[in-house]
């Protein structure tokens, strides 16, 4: 029998894309359900991207790529990085992969020592703890209340380093919560790490362009400019651009840290070349999507706070970006189905809205915080309504 390295522990397979299986497979069998379990932009990726990537399959761009990215796109990013958030990195203190999730695998292989440890705010995307694991490193989870806007509160930060800390991970806005942090949310978060020199900082900024109400994306590096000899600022095309499948993610951050993760990459893969023309592109191109979508998913997010608060049994904070909300379903457990099935946890609410009503959401135990769910609201407004129709009806006939 095959037998799978110690170092993967029990590290299965993500619960989301389980959900996600489950939720095909009951569609497949003919029943209607409304997948928001995905964190994918419905859009297409803006044809201007795709254009690059086939003058590049013509221009021959079809070979080997360097190993750290193309010189096009490391100008691209370091462009970005002036422009966007007011940090200057050189060429050699950026580089690229397949992914921010690749960036983020690279960056724990490359500094992980066994037994150090990574603190991680909950509720965070799981994919943080696993990596962690496989690097050999230890999560340490500090949970983010909803009181504190599901925010990392700086004594909860400052109670969690200890002299084995190697990173703190922030992700701002959040994966799953949405909560972003403002400046001056952030600057109680930094002057802790101030006091820190040895703890580093990963800011995973996958969803910067994903802010509402006219809220003002930073990120650490930019308002401390003292951490950014140990800050790796990780970002990436997949939410912004739509672009999900072409598997583009980038950094900046110190030259000795992004060598290091060039030689975890050199024994992985580079990222696609094609892929990274049209990157280039992104990146270069006009920037107008990024408001039309901005605003397009703030609606959707209206719609769907505003459904799931008007149900007994849930309350959902409005959150100030992602493309996500993260209800509590406190208010239900405890109530019974007209089958009989009891609702005794976030994950018993989930399963019921997946098996009995046709819709698939997260639960929030799959992120470090129960009892809540987490509805991607990257769908359409129609199928938004129809989902929350269904979540309004399940919940209403609970006793
Ligand atoms: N970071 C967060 C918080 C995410 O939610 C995701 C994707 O779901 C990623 C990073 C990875 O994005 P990609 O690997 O597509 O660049």
């Amino acid at each position: 029998d095959f037998r799978p390295a110690g170092r993967l522990g029990s590290i299965g397979v993500s619960e989301i894309l389980k959900i996600g299986a489950a939720a095909a497979r009951l569609k497949r069998e003919g029943r209607p359900v409304i997948v928001l379990g995905a964190g994918e932009p419905d859009f297409d990726t803006p044809d201007n991207v795709k254009q690059a990537a086939e003058q590049a399959i013509r221009a021959g761009k079809t070979k080997y790529p360097p190993l750290e990215g193309t010189p096009e796109l490391k100008a691209a990013i370091v462009e970005k990085f002036r422009r966007e958030n007011g940090l200057s990195y050189a060429p050699d203190e950026v580089t690229v992969s397949s992914g921010a999730k690749a960036i983020l695998y690279n960056a724990f292989m490359a500094s992980l020592d066994p037994g150090d440890e990574v603190i991680l705010a909950a509720p965070y995307w799981t994919t943080y703890a696993d990596i962690v694991r496989i690097a050999g490193g230890t999560p340490v989870d500090v949970v983010c209340r909803e009181e504190n806007g599901f925010r990392l509160a700086a004594e909860d930060l400052e109670r969690a380093i200890t002299p084995r800390t190697r990173w703190l991970l922030l992700n701002s806005p959040s994966n799953p919560s949405g909560a972003a942090y403002s400046e001056a949310n952030l600057r109680p978060i930094t002057e802790v790490l101030l006091r820190h020199p040895h703890v580093w900082l990963m800011s995973d900024d996958i969803y910067e362009h994903l802010v509402y109400d006219g809220l003002a994306f930073v990120t650490a590096a930019q308002i401390e400019p003292s951490l950014k000899a140990r800050t790796l600022t990780v970002n990436g095309v997949s939410k912004a651009y739509a672009m999900t499948g072409w598997r583009i993610g980038y950094a900046g951050g110190p030259k000795s840290l992004i060598a290091a993760m060039a030689v975890v990459q050199s024994q992985i893969s580079m990222a696609c070349s094609v892929s990274q023309a049209a990157a280039v592109e992104a990146l270069n191109g006009p920037q107008e999507i990024l408001a039309e979508r901005r605003l397009a998913f703030q609606a959707r997010r209206d719609l769907v706070v505003d459904a799931l608060n008007a149900i007994d049994g849930i309350t959902c904070r409005k959150p100030e970006g992602a493309f996500y909300t993260f209800a509590s379903c406190a208010g239900l457990i405890g109530r019974r189905a007209p089958d009989g099935t009891l609702i005794d946890s976030d994950a018993a609410f989930c399963r019921y809205l997946l098996e009995q009503h046709d819709v698939a959401v997260v639960p929030g135990s799959c992120f470090g915080l129960a009892p809540y769910f987490r509805i991607s609201y990257a769908a359409s407004e129609d199928s938004l309504r129809e989902a929350c129709a269904h979540i309004t009806r399940a919940c209403e006939i609970l006793s």
